[in-house]
């Protein structure tokens, strides 16, 4: 039942659509791969073009995808188009497909369109092909390697129909003219194709042809300079006819010597309309020198190019034009017999493929005619080369007259930038390879290296450091990496190794990397201005704790914070003694109940005053408590001076607990070298390094030396690279001497390692390249630019402190800051309690003189007389008992014993005697 829905609906849409047109108007049916838009288009966009130059009926497409492999679906898709009438087809690029649709359309007479390379095409069908024929086109591969004077090859083919293709090539090995090679590029279907270009690097071959997929060619070509097959030495034959439209930015100025053969007449107007209508919708050039020889688009060449198999969709639609019209003029045109399911043929069908096939028209493709068996055998390929600035021609190839070389100036003169071009120095438009290696931070493969390519795949500070710079001066470059991460050293043979000798042998033209500038690379290779300044220090665990302190109570205080507590807590015991002695309020009467007593005593005896200042000095309060203002102000400094001790000690208790004091090992070079062997510990540099070339040019220093001897002696010590040196001082005891920008960037990521000692040299690193290279001063140049402006800064911080794991360390690096707290941190609590120990004395003075003044005057005694009383008994520090001056006695009586007070005597009652305790007292 929905079957038939959808057959009803099928029928009622094409008769929709057929009513639609106009009687005369001719359908024109396209099939394409899913995967060929781009053909759909120039499908869409011919016609476009051709009904503008129509004058009666117009011609109307209707278009169906199919998937690739998928013959019966290409059957029914062509049926189906049948059934609306179309009266010529164009198939798709897969050939399984296009036969399915081809075997329909044979038997219904319908011309079927075909713009691919077919070496199955057979006389008398239907199909006319658009595409060189394949024997001509392989023998015109044979006349352009003659032409070329290539006597040995090797030949890269794809998959069966390239090696097809190639056959005419590979015959010339039969006559014993010439010898060749044939590879197929990728046997293992994984996209390397640098297995196969290795091993031609090693033989002595430099001609090599490649027949590829468009989709694959720039890979292949890439890969091909990975493994140093692009340079001047090189010859290249790319038979594929789409090269003209791959971006060839990575090659462009590798000197080695590209062909390219193309079928499309770039420089044709009729190309450059049909291109701008389909890139862009519009027929005005954008910007394109019809009449140049030269594909001068070629940065933009994927951007908008137009490839082989459209142009050739293009040509043939026009050729199908002027077939229908010629057919037109002779007769009324109209669909009959389409449907799959009738016998019947299309009528008009054969004619429509003979006017064709024995017509011919000038198009973009060059000259469309076919040979009297209905192949395109005559048509001319455009030889192009690959040159610094543009994809130009330099030349063609048809059956008549071979191969003509015709080369032409590599650019016109007017688009080359004169100053660029006289200035030797100028890098714009180079290409340089950079050579690295996976040091960290300077170079990293990244994660998804294995989906990128090129330069691409690496990143880190000497890659962003060569970008900026490619930048800055306009140049481009390929990174190669040296795998054993040698940045150079000279053997006694005077040769060099590692990157050095990378320069030097001219595989690669910059060095940059960890490649430190000293005077015997300096005498091999030229240096920019040092890009980084650094000096050799050692690298080595950081030092393990020490138990615990018996006294690790007492670090939060320093030791002079100590004594000065101490000597404070004597000092205000002796202030509370004294001053309870001058202070009048602190001779109290012993019994309350009498009014006027005889005798006074006082609480703040010499052991009291001690007392009190321990009891509140260790915050536990006495039962004595300061009456008078001045001892009040004694004591509330005391507490006051406690309080701030109290929270300071306790503050910095728990810092100070959880600090680990280090157990430093050694501190410099000296007492490392002194103590290695007494604490076991090896030590090393990195071998063939700047830094072993250090110790050796210190050899006759007295430690260095020894640091050399020792280097001579344990080439185990001497890992191959830094990680590895790295490597054996986080896990053993392992002394690496290694360079200072190298240990921040491991300490910034090994916790446990720390840097030690001063530094042994100043150094920088430079980035280096071929003795006398014209471009040295250039680059230097750019190097300060970059400095000045912050950017090299920036790209340290950026791949020493953040990236990668940087940064791990800082945390730890704070939390190990406790000191003990010295009298700079606490002098001011001193000073406050000394002040107010002051003011309370100066109180205390004014206290007893007030008290005196009043007494004489309620006893009459005169001042100067009770001034001279009470300060003898007050004075007299072995008693803390008084007897109150004017009780019980007058003054006559007083008088009388001023006398024999001179000489005291302890037998005269009640004055005049000294009494120095209470029972005394009370006996008398
Ligand atoms: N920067 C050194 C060099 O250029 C490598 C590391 C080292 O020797 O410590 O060789």
């Amino acid at each position: 039942m929905t079957k038939k829905i959808n057959n009803f609906f099928y029928y009622f849409l094409s008769f929709l659509l057929i009513t639609s047109v106009c009687g005369d108007d001719h359908i024109i049916g396209g099939i394409f791969d899913e995967n060929y838009g781009e053909n759909l288009k120039a499908f869409k966009t011919a016609i476009q073009l051709t009904n503008e130059e129509r004058s009666g009926s117009q011609l109307k497409d209707v278009s169906e995808f199919v998937r690739p492999y998928n013959m019966f679906d290409a059957s029914v898709k062509t049926c189906e188009l049948l059934d609306m009438k179309v009266i010529a087809i164009f198939g798709p690029q897969n050939s399984q497909n296009f036969e399915a649709i081809q075997s329909v359309c044979d038997a219904k007479e319908i011309p079927v369109i075909q713009t691919r390379w077919n070496f199955r095409s057979k006389r008398y069908s239907t199909i006319i092909n658009f595409y060189p024929h394949p024997t001509q086109l392989s023998s015109a591969y044979v006349d352009i390697i003659k032409k070329l004077g290539w006597s040995q090859f090797v030949l890269f083919y794809d998959n069966d129909e390239s090696f097809m293709r190639l056959l005419e090539l590979m015959k010339l090995t039969q006559k014993k003219t010439h010898l060749v090679v044939t590879r197929q590029l990728d046997p293992n279907e994984d996209g390397v194709y640098r297995t196969q270009f290795k091993e031609i690097a090693e033989s002595p071959i430099k001609n090599i042809i490649i027949d590829c997929r468009i989709e694959i060619l720039n890979e292949v070509l890439k890969q091909a300079q990975q493994v140093g097959l692009m340079n001047r030495n090189y010859n290249y034959f790319i038979t594929n006819l789409d090269f003209h439209t791959l971006n060839l930015e990575s090659i462009r100025y590798s000197n080695a010597n590209i062909t390219g053969i193309k079928l499309i007449k770039t420089d044709m107007k009729l190309t450059e309309d049909f291109k701008n209508l389909m890139c862009n919708g519009d027929k005005e050039e954008v910007d394109s020198p019809a009449s140049s020889n030269v594909d001068n688009n070629v940065d933009n060449a994927e951007e908008c190019s137009l490839s082989t198999s459209s142009a050739l969709i293009a040509d043939a639609m026009s050729m199908l034009n002027q077939a229908i019209t010629d057919l037109e003029a002779r007769s009324d045109i109209y669909p009959e017999g389409h449907s799959c399911s009738s016998p019947n043929t299309w009528k008009f069908g054969s004619s429509l493929i003979n006017i064709m096939r024995t017509g011919k028209i000038e198009g973009r493709t060059g000259l469309i005619k076919f040979d009297n068996e209905g192949f395109r055998s005559d048509f001319t390929l455009i030889l192009t080369e690959v040159q610094e600035r543009a994809m130009v021609d330099i030349g063609y190839w048809n059956l008549s007259k071979g191969v003509q070389i015709e080369r032409h100036a590599p650019f016109p003169q007017e688009h080359i930038n004169k100053d660029e071009d006289e200035d030797p120095t100028s890098l714009v438009n180079k290409t340089l390879r950079v050579i690295t290696a996976l040091t960290e931070p300077y170079c990293f493969l990244k994660d998804s290296s294995d989906l990128l390519t090129g330069n691409d795949r690496y990143e880190g500070f000497a890659v962003d450091l060569i970008d900026e710079m490619a930048k800055l001066e306009k140049f481009s470059y390929n990174i190669i990496l040296r795998a054993d991460k040698s940045n150079g050293a000279r053997n006694s043979r005077g040769q060099w190794s590692g990157m050095i000798g990378d320069l030097i042998n001219h595989t690669a033209d910059l060095a940059i990397a960890d490649l430190t500038i000293n005077s015997e690379r300096a005498d091999a290779a030229d240096f920019t201005t040092p890009f980084m300044e650094l000096g050799v220090k050692i690298l080595f665990q950081k030092p393990r704790s020490a138990p615990p302190n018996f006294f690790s109570f007492a670090e939060p205080f320093a030791i002079q914070t100590w004594i000065s507590i101490a000597i404070s807590y004597v000092f205000v015991s002796i202030s509370l003694f004294i001053m309870g002695r001058v202070s009048a309020s602190e001779w109290t009467n012993p019994y309350p109940c009498i009014e006027e007593p005889e005798y006074l005593i006082n609480q703040f005896s010499l052991s009291n005053s001690f007392w009190f200042s321990t009891g509140t000095g260790l915050q536990q309060g006495t039962e004595i408590a300061p009456i008078g203002i001045s001892t009040r102000m004694v004591a509330g400094m005391w507490w006051f001076f406690i309080l701030l001790m109290v929270a300071s000690y306790t503050a910095n208790l728990a810092a100070c607990l959880a600090t680990e004091i280090p157990l430093e090992l050694f501190t410099d070079v000296k007492s490392m070298v002194e103590r290695a062997d007494e604490l076991k510990i090896r030590y090393g540099a990195k071998a063939n390094g700047a830094t072993e070339k250090f110790f050796r040019d210190s050899k006759d220093h007295p430690v260095l030396g020894k640091v050399f001897k020792h280097m001579q002696e344990h080439p185990e010590d001497m890992p191959s690279d830094n990680s590895q040196g790295v490597k054996l001082a986080e896990q053993t005891k392992y002394a690496f001497f290694m360079e200072s920008t190298s240990i921040e960037y491991e300490m910034e990521r090994h916790c446990d390692l720390n840097m030690y000692g001063d530094f042994l040299d100043r150094k920088g690193y430079g980035i280096a390249m071929r003795k006398n290279s014209t471009y040295r001063s250039r680059l230097s140049t750019t190097v300060l630019k970059l400095q000045s402006s912050g950017v090299l800064e920036e790209l340290k911080r950026r791949w020493w402190q953040e990236r990668k794991g940087g940064g791990q360390c800082m945390k730890s690096v704070d939390s190990t800051d406790a000191k003990p707290l010295g009298m700079s941190n606490l002098e001011g609590v001193f000073f406050m309690t000394i002040y107010g120990l002051i003011l309370a004395f100066v109180f205390a003075i004014l206290e007893r003189i007030l008290y005196i003044i009043t007494l004489s005057k309620k006893t009459k005694i005169p001042l100067l007389k009770a001034v001279k009383y009470d300060t003898k008994f007050f004075m007299n520090f072995d008693s803390n008992v008084m007897p109150v001056l004017g009780s019980n006695a007058n003054l006559d009586e007083e008088q009388e014993r001023d006398n024999e007070l001179e000489t005291p005597k302890s037998e005269q009652m009640p004055y005049g005697f000294i009494i120095t305790s209470k029972e005394q007292l009370d006996m008398n």
